[in-house]
């Protein structure tokens, strides 16, 4: 009924018990609706309570599905040998550490979704910053002039949309960290690893563990597939004279030598011959100079005309939460970064100013030590205000006289509001998550854009 999907594949779930583990609506749900449209029987186990997941069971109304909720006991694992394992879900989780004990096979939704698909031309991309808006530019690119898809943490679930992938088309991957733990045969065309720097040290023991989560994207590529690296972060430049399962390309903002590599006056060399200048692009951002150049040399090896990425590079805005321009007003410019949650992407965001920051930091610490970037924020910002949970902790762990606790975040927006002059930027860039008060990033950005935009001039 669905067309060049791996039947051998099909074959085989259907002689394993499989439960998915974690049902969010993103991947447990998605998962469980592509294994009943194949006919493939399962059952799913979540630790939250029946009556709180309505909506995840709403999705799957009358397709037979069979909930394990609350309460996990090992006796739920009786009989599985096959886990299909939400991101959500740390592999250290008791029930997973039986499961493990027991040596039940366990895979992630993108294996899972890969290996019904194994012969499609597929582009991954992953790191610490910046996955999201290189994957989402690679892909505004690619599909400029050929068939393209976007898919993983951004855009649509990789298992909701398999199904119906066409076999020309390239589908490009964001993929975090958690979803690449457990990968067996996966295997991109491209892979890409961007940076790598402190984050998720809530789930991990230490940095290279995190690594090696990240290290499975090029794990099963051969000579032929290409692997993509960052020459300009320790950790990504760390594996170009190690990897050698793979085709090594590599990107710098420094060093000329890179096979793409950015200059100071914003011109792209490939191979060392200028290609072109992103001197009139839209999006703001030093980091984002580095997003451009991975996803120029991608669109390159997948053979897409030069005017065509170069149109579109400069033409891109970038996305909402991201260094996002709300407003300018009075001479004062209002910056929604909310999606930094990490101590790589606040400095990101301050190394993009010359001076004047005032910067609003704060939230639910996710276990970062911010003490690395103290200098930079006494270099750049005249006013550091800390908000939410984690306030206490912050102004530890970066002692600076200009700095202010205030918990409510209104407050702690007109505090910096009140104290802005022409010429400075009121910049939200917690480094920590928003669970202390918001839902998630996007509802305290957006939440950040409206009180800018009730400002009066
Ligand atoms: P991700 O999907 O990896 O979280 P995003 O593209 O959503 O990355 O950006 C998240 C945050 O990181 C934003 O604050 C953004 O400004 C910042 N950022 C984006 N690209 C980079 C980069 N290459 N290096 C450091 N920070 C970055």
């Amino acid at each position: 009924m669905y067309e060049n999907i791996n039947s051998n594949y099909i074959n085989y779930l259907k002689t394993k018990n499989i439960l998915i583990v974690g049902v969010t609506l993103r991947s447990g749900v998605s998962v469980s609706n592509t294994l009943y449209k194949l006919n493939v029987p399962h059952s799913l186990t979540d630790s939250k309570e029946y009556k709180s997941l309505a909506t995840e069971r709403e999705a799957l109304l009358n397709k037979n599905a069979i909930f394990h909720t609350g309460h996990q006991s090992s006796e739920i694992l009786d009989e599985i040998d096959l886990i299909i394992l939400s991101p959500g879900v740390p592999l250290k989780s008791n029930l997973m550490k039986e499961a493990i004990n027991k040596e039940i096979e366990i895979i992630s939704e993108i294996e899972f979704a890969y290996n019904i698909r194994p012969k499609i031309n597929y582009i991954a991309i992953t790191g610490t910053d910046g996955k999201t808006t290189t994957a989402t530019l690679t892909h505004k690119i690619i599909s400029a002039s050929k068939k393209a898809r976007l898919l993983g943490n951004v855009g649509n679930t990789f298992s909701k949309d398999v199904l119906f992938i066409d076999e020309n088309e390239t589908v490009i991957l964001e993929l975090s960290s958690f979803q690449l733990e457990t990968i067996d045969k996966f295997k991109p065309n491209i892979s890409v690893l961007l940076n790598i720097a402190d984050d998720h040290l809530d789930r991990y023991s230490d940095i290279n563990e995190y690594f090696d989560a990240k290290k499975n994207i090029y794990k099963n590529q051969k000579s032929d597939d290409k692997l993509i690296l960052n020459m300009d972060n320790e950790y990504t430049a760390s594996l170009i004279e190690n990897v050698n399962n793979a085709s090594i390309l590599t990107y710098s903002t420094k060093n000329k030598n890179a096979t793409i590599y950015l200059d100071d006056d914003d011109n792209i060399y490939y191979y060392g011959e200028l290609l072109f200048s992103i001197k009139e692009r839209v999006i703001i951002g030093s980091h984002n100079r580095e997003n451009i150049l991975v996803s120029t040399l991608i669109a390159l090896k997948e053979n897409i005309e030069t005017n065509i990425i170069k149109h579109q590079v400069n033409a891109f805005k970038g996305l909402p939460h991201r260094m996002e321009i709300v407003r300018s007003i009075n001479g004062v410019t209002f910056i929604n970064d909310s999606k930094a949650t990490s101590l790589s992407s606040v400095l990101a965001s301050i190394k993009s100013f010359n001076k004047n920051i005032i910067l609003i930091m704060g939230g639910q610490n996710k276990g970062i030590d911010f003490r690395p970037i103290l200098d930079d924020i006494k270099n750049k910002v005249k006013v550091l205000i800390l908000i939410g949970e984690a306030r206490h902790e912050l102004e530890k762990m970066l002692p600076y006289e200009k700095s202010k606790i205030i918990e409510n975040f209104d407050e702690a927006f007109n505090y910096a509001y009140s104290l802005s002059e022409e010429g400075d930027t009121v910049l939200l860039s917690p480094g920590c998550t928003s669970f202390d008060s918001f839902k998630n990033y996007e509802e305290r950005g957006n939440y950040f854009k409206s009180l800018v935009n009730s400002l009066k001039n």
